[in-house]
């Protein structure tokens, strides 16, 4: 192996074990081929989504993210507002960081947790991120009786009893994802927080720390009613251990602040300059899977 790979795979190290939707660490090899993968804007082409499953082969699993959600193949479930989800945030989060494929909010998320609904357990709060398009068109992950949205915000939590996100991973129950759709109207006070500091972390592996607090339940629409169903992460591994729940009601972006995703840079600083147009996948097969709704 020479030298320069064995350097871009120290980093991929140490931005992995900071981030994402997964914290999951094998060994250089696997390190190595995730940082090849993460530049969307090859989304068509050659290392892009459509061709992860030459690498991870649970790409065509039987429970992959995103789905499209099909709102008359969705079933009601009256158990769902009978234990309704509880929220309890941390108002502050850390650090914000370029990750190559977009912005993550690292949370300290002691104490919190996410509970009710489908999850039997509780789940703390670990980070979150967003994803987009390149317009208006697309951007969202899940998409709704075919329809995408301009972007969708994730908040990561880990189920509190497994350790580790590395662990975590190896379970059905593992993660739960709460998907949040933006669509295009006024400016998110709260997501301006962070469009004030991308100048800053502009090119990969850039990092910095927020000065001014963000609370993620002011992420969250009023109107909490949610589709739920078992998936996956939507980024390599692809591990099959996400619990989603994806709110149907939206909250708002200016085109600025998507603009602003846009110009983020997916390589390092020292490298030809690429911009960060989309970075989403898109729609998996829902093969058996039931979708479930907190409303009727
Ligand atoms: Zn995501």
């Amino acid at each position: 192996m020479c030298e320069r790979v064995i350097v871009q795979s120290i980093y991929c190290h140490q931005l992995y074990s900071m981030l994402c939707e997964a914290t999951f660490v094998s060994n250089i090899g696997f390190l190595d081929d995730f940082c090849k993968l993460k530049c969307y804007q090859k989304h068509r082409i050659a290392d892009g989504p459509l061709n992860w499953v030459e690498r991870y082969p649970i790409a065509a699993g039987e429970r992959q993210s995103p789905i499209d959600i099909t709102t008359d193949s969705v079933v009601p479930d009256p158990d769902l507002p009978d234990n309704p989800l509880k929220w309890d945030y941390p108002k502050t989060a850390k650090v914000v960081t370029n990750t190559g494929y977009g912005w993550r909010v690292d949370v300290d998320g002691s104490g919190s947790s996410l509970s009710g609904g489908p999850l039997e357990e509780k789940y703390e709060i670990v980070q979150f991120h967003c994803h987009w398009g390149h317009d208006e068109s697309c951007g969202s992950e899940h998409t709704v009786d075919g329809e995408a949205f301009p972007a969708e915000l994730h908040l990561v939590h880990r189920n509190l009893k497994y350790e580790t996100m590395e662990e975590a991973l190896n379970y059905a129950d593992g993660l739960s994802v709460l998907g949040v759709f933006l669509t295009v109207g006024e400016e998110n006070q709260e997501l301006q927080k962070i469009v004030d500091i991308l100048h800053e972390i502009k090119y990969k592996d850039e990092s910095v720390k927020l000065e001014s607090p963000i609370d993620p339940l002011k992420l969250l629409p009023d109107e909490t009613a949610y589709w739920t169903y078992p998936g996956s992460l939507t980024t390599p591994p692809l591990s099959e251990c996400v619990i989603w729940l994806v709110l149907r009601e939206k909250i708002q972006v200016s085109i600025e602040q998507l603009e602003a995703f846009r110009q983020m840079c997916c390589n390092g600083k020292c490298d030809e300059q690429k911009t960060l147009p989309e970075n989403f996948r898109p729609p998996q097969p829902k093969n058996h899977r039931c979708i479930r709704s907190s409303v009727a």
